[in-house]
């Protein structure tokens, strides 16, 4: 059995894991590692099967408590080469598996896969991870734009926690500066809701069975605009799946992922 747990995301702090008969990845660590131990025990997750933590990006928002979980638990980082040179200080402290883009890298019972994304950080990268049983989680966060390369990486997934950052409306009449907007809504920040509805959408497959709408902005956001953008696109493409709505200060329930059509034909 595969099950998903997202254990937070917004601005202040992302974190997911998967989890397969007892092996934990987690996928970005954006919040302290006692406070990652503290949402895991909250929900059922038990930290002691982590065989690593795979990494976005640089930013605090999803490796605050990387390192120092890592060096806990003495579990690799998995990140993209740029993001470990960003991350220097760890050398020599720390095991790294780098994820050279677009190839194969396997883990304990995962498979993962890094894609580069449109953002303001080193390397961003958004992830792809397999399990032996065909289940396919991607993660895609901090995305300006969804380049082909990111549309190509997150095809035939059976699950996909992705960015839905901001309704453009509330963006352009936030307090926020115009610049700041610029930035935000621009190809090196974050994806709006329709953004995230065109892509999803353009993502749909019989096989997708759960989509997760995260990192969304607390000044330019709720989670009803979120949901009341994404899933009349969703329906329309035809999708019977579960949509969820990531929170910023509180784990979701654990979310099993049961391959889908598409999924199952592959493993077999
Ligand atoms: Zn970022
Ligand atoms: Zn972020």
């Amino acid at each position: 059995m595969t099950r998903l747990f997202v254990l937070g995301s917004g601005s202040r702090g992302n974190c997911c894991a998967l989890e397969h008969e007892g092996s934990v990845l987690l996928i970005d660590a954006g919040f302290s590692a006692r406070e990652i131990g503290r949402r895991a025990a909250a929900v059922g997750l038990a930290l002691d099967g982590l065989v690593g933590i795979a990494l976005t990006h640089e930013h605090g928002d999803h490796a605050r408590g990387a390192a120092r979980l890592a060096a806990q638990t003495n579990v690799p980082l998995l990140t993209a080469l740029g993001t470990w040179d960003r991350l220097h200080r760890l050398r020599g402290r720390l095991r790294h598996v780098p994820l050279p883009l677009l190839q194969e890298v396997v883990l304990g019972p995962f498979t993962v896969r890094a894609g580069p994304t449109c953002h303001d950080a080193a390397e961003p990268v958004a992830l792809v991870v397999r399990t032996a049983e065909g289940a396919a989680l991607g993660v895609a966060y901090d995305l300006g734009r969804a380049t082909a390369a990111t549309r190509y990486l997150l095809r035939d997934l059976t699950a996909i926690v992705i960015e839905a950052n901001h309704d453009d409306f509330m963006l352009r009449t936030s307090s926020y500066p115009p610049v700041v907007q610029q930035r935000i809504a621009g190809s090196a920040g974050h994806l709006s809701n329709r953004a995230a509805a065109e892509l999803l959408a353009e993502l749909h497959h019989p096989g997708l069975a759960v989509v997760v709408l995260a990192h969304l902005s607390e000044r330019c956001n709720t989670a009803a605009d979120a949901r009341g953008t994404v899933e009349p696109a969703l329906k329309r493409a035809g999708f019977r799946g579960a949509l969820y709505v990531a929170e910023q200060d509180a784990p979701l329930p654990a979310i099993e992922l049961r391959p889908g059509p598409a999924q199952l034909a592959l493993a077999l």
